[in-house]
């Protein structure tokens, strides 16, 4: 199906035009025509397949009729975090040419004053991180009872009990009326019931099952000692042995202080390498983001910061220093490759203790993955004891609900620890929290408010998944546009 006959405005039509798109992928052939028919709608495709255009598309089309008032957004899109919400301003810039639509970032970690005149000035897009967008609506210089669309991207993560206070306290700040969107690759059933509480009536795209994994990426297991010196080793003869295919990766590590560690040891081995993460100051983030994608540095260690949403095409491999303990991040991770029908690749270091992770991966993304040389039987013994592997995300997903609302501001919530868990109160630490809890991360993303407990819902959501039906991943379903079938050579 051509995007003419999505009932996209005759300027968006244009902008697709110049971006070089000459077909809409599934999703966008899907989602596309509800949502400009008013229909709330959940999105579910894989990484890199288009899901940005299937909100800001039919956006700018309605945005067409009408104008803004001063701090009142017509539009209000939310991103977990700071870079994806930039990008995703980016692509208004990109699909938004031929329009004029004021665009308004507001996100953490900037200053708050050229966000302020902006919204003074009246904005047809707003688009947030949900902590930055309370503060604004708590010093009054924002109103959201003229929002008439709301998208939430990364859907899943936003539900998600870091998030999910917040949204609640957005959502009733918003009309009744409003049209919702919700985007994932991933929606885990306990989330997919949790979206009832804010769309009405939607209709569900699943382009492809919930959590498979891009069909456009490589994915490979390799068996290590859980020794960090010994990964660090394996991970430089992998990214060596990959020559001239290796343009640039994300190399992603569970801890802040690993990602540290591991680019500074990449650098004195003269890899061309940057961090990010989110204790950075923003500016550093930025910057270090910005190189990574003008190709002045070829690695990237980040953490789970980076794991949605971010949209880099050079990105011809994905690492995964650590196995992600949330089995949903390890498609998000492999995701920021393998983009646009692009192939990629991924390499997960596995070693013994991470095994019930793997298996969580496997079975929520319905995939046994190819080891590259031997499985886990071919490790040797660790020299120290197995099995006090630490959990970075110990208040990840497990701050409880009420946790965001026992302070007044939200800024006042965050400063409750959405950081380190050395900056974080005593008491804010995770109750059940491993014997080496004052080096552990807390939650990378900002704007989740403070960690309270552990959480017990990936072992509850691994149980459930493997109950979930077989079915084998589809990428771009029968429906891939031929400029994008590139082989992948698995
Ligand atoms: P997702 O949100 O599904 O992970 P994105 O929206 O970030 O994916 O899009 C991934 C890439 O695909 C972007 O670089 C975008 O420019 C490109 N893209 C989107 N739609 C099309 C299309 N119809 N044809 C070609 N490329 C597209
Ligand atoms: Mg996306």
């Amino acid at each position: 199906m051509p995007f003419s006959e999505l009932g996209l405005s005759a300027k968006v039509l244009a902008a697709v035009e110049a971006a070089g798109y000459t077909e809409p992928t599934p999703i966008q052939a899907q989602a596309i025509p509800h949502a400009l028919a008013k229909r709330d709608v959940l999105g579910i495709a894989q990484t890199g397949t288009g899901k940005t255009a299937s909100f800001v598309l039919p956006m700018l089309t309605h945005l067409e009729k009408g104008r803004a008032r001063a701090r009142m957004p017509r539009t209000l899109i939310i991103e977990p975090t700071r870079e994806l919400a930039a990008q995703v301003e980016e692509s208004f810039v990109k699909y938004g040419a031929a329009q004029k639509v004021n665009v308004a970032l507001l996100i953490g970690g900037v200053s708050f004053d050229e966000q302020e005149k902006k919204l003074q000035r009246g904005v047809d897009v707003l688009i947030a991180t949900p902590g930055r967008l309370l503060d604004h609506f708590e010093r009054g210089k924002l109103l959201l009872t003229g929002v008439e669309i709301l998208v939430i991207d990364e859907a899943d993560r936003m539900l998600d009990m870091g998030f999910i206070p917040d949204i609640e306290r957005i959502c009733k700040l918003l009309p009744f009326t409003r049209q919702t969107l919700f985007f994932s690759a991933t929606m885990p059933p306990e989330i997919t019931r949790l979206t009832e509480q804010f769309l009405q009536n939607p209709v569900r795209v699943e382009v492809a099952k919930a959590a498979s994994t891009a069909t456009t990426v490589e994915q490979r297991l390799v068996a290590t000692r859980k020794e960090d010196y010994e990964k660090r080793e394996i991970l430089r003869s992998i990214i060596r042995s990959q020559g001239d295919d290796l343009t640039n990766a994300i190399i992603f590590c569970n801890r802040k202080r690993d990602v540290a560690t591991l680019s500074r040891s990449l650098e004195k081995h003269d890899f061309s390498v940057g961090a990010l993460h989110g204790d950075m100051d923003q500016r550093a983030r930025m910057a270090t983001l910005q190189a990574f994608r003008d190709n002045k540095i070829t690695l990237l260690v980040a953490s789970d910061v980076a794991a949605r949403g971010l949209d880099i095409p050079l990105v011809s491999h994905v690492f995964n220093f650590d196995v992600p303990i949330h089995a949903e991040d390890y498609v998000h991770r492999i995701g920021r490759t393998g983009r646009a029908g692009r192939s990629g690749k991924a390499f997960t270091l596995v070693s013994k203790a991470d095994k019930k992770h793997l298996d969580a991966i496997e079975s929520l993304t319905h995939q046994a993955i190819q080891w590259l040389d031997g499985d886990l039987s071919s490790v040797p013994q660790s020299n120290a004891a197995d099995g006090d592997v630490e959990e970075s995300s110990g208040g990840r997903r497990g701050s409880s609900r009420a946790s965001g609302r026992r302070s007044g501001s939200s800024s006042e919530r965050r400063r409750g620890g959405s950081r380190t868990s050395s900056e974080m109160p005593v008491e804010a630490k995770p109750e059940a929290a491993p014997a080496k809890a004052e080096t552990v991360s807390a939650p990378v993303l900002e704007d989740r408010p403070a960690p309270i407990r552990r959480p017990e819902r990936s072992s509850e959501r691994r149980g459930r998944d493997q109950g979930r039906d077989e079915a084998s991943p589809v990428g771009f379903g029968d429906e891939i546009p031929a400029f994008m079938l590139i082989a992948t050579g698995v």
